[in-house]
């Protein structure tokens, strides 16, 4: 007899903006941890101390599978695994948690080029790319034991499947239980603010950058032709009529492209002059989500045909179709 699956929150502290992360045990015919939190002894303790209300320890677990690769949700993955839990993410999560030095130098030039022909003052974008040195460093390096297909089932869970759900994150994996109507969701829609479809470098020395917010909204179509009854989010607590906040989010973003677009009339902007107008207070103390934001949308107003892009002397312009040069 399989057991019907429970799903118990463990939520625990982060240092990070965002407050704290959800992780989740899924107990059935197997144990099994979702996601980690970040690498600080807080963190580390709450989640022992969760567990032990369980009646568990780390090595009770069967298996840990984690959503992407933000420390806030993998932080302390290597030290499940070295506790002997098979852990599982899918492929595309393997250069970004395994510490692969190459990957690294090239996120960081690539970030660096990028934020320099946006306009990004050079200084700001320094700062921006120790923010994320510091960022990353909230997670042990590891290497998965195991990379999941996207569709195939979950051990040890009847009815729960790994679903792909990229866009705020490349390698974001979700589990979904379609009789049910249960996703546990990591980042892939929070109940009380926007998922961040974040920039990402292209794979290691390929050129195109993978254009994240079109991607998330794939994933978000996707995920309103899905049975979706309770989702358990990364941040924030279960929610239900996920359908209704997938169709506010996806008016938001078109809202936030017409905003833009209608910035576009006069002049051609950077990505930069374009964040200083949109987000004043917010663009130097976010700058990585605020250049994101921004040129996230830039990407659809261009799939849509809707603004051209130029570049001139190293930098990137924007301006509206059709507007005078
Ligand atoms: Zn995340």
């Amino acid at each position: 007899m399989t057991k019907a699956a429970t799903i118990i929150p463990v939520t625990l502290p982060t240092p990070f903006d965002v407050g704290p992360v959800n992780c989740c045990l899924l107990i059935g015919d197997a144990v099994t941890l979702i996601d980690s939190g970040p690498r600080t002894a807080e963190a580390r303790e709450v989640l022992q101390s969760s567990l032990k209300e369980n009646r568990l320890s780390i090595k009770d677990l069967d298996q840990y599978i984690c959503t992407h690769y933000h420390p806030d949700h993998a932080g302390l993955s290597k030290e499940i695994q070295e506790a002997g839990v098979d852990t599982l993410m899918l492929q595309e999560a393997v250069p970004y948690v395994s510490g692969d030095s190459a990957f690294l130098n090239w996120t960081d030039s690539f970030y660096m080029d990028l934020y320099r022909s946006f306009g990004v003052p050079d200084s700001l974008g320094r700062l921006e790319l120790l923010k994320l040195k510091k960022y990353r460093e909230f997670l042990t390096p590891f290497m998965p034991d195991l990379t999941p297909l996207p569709g195939e089932n979950v051990r040890g869970h009847e009815g729960f499947v790994f679903l792909q759900t990229p866009g705020h994150a490349p390698d974001h994996l979700s589990l979904y239980n379609e009789r049910e109507g249960i996703l546990i969701g990591g980042d892939v829609l929070l109940p009380h603010i926007s998922s961040n479809a974040l920039l990402e470098p292209p794979a290691l020395h390929e050129k195109e950058r993978p254009k994240t917010l079109l991607q998330y909204r794939q994933t978000l179509q996707n995920l309103l032709t899905l049975n979706l009854k309770t989702v358990y989010p990364g941040h924030g607590d279960p929610f239900e009529h996920a359908h209704d906040l997938i169709r506010k989010r996806l008016k938001d973003q078109n809202e936030r492209a017409n905003t833009i677009e209608k910035m576009l009339t006069d002049e051609p902007l950077t990505v930069f002059d374009m964040c200083t107008r949109l987000f004043p207070k917010l663009y130097e103390k976010q700058l990585g989500l605020v250049v994101s934001e921004v040129s996230g949308h830039l990407d659809l107003l261009q799939e849509e045909g809707r603004v051209v892009k130029a570049v001139e002397e190293g930098f990137i312009y924007f301006r509206k179709t059709g507007a005078v040069q």
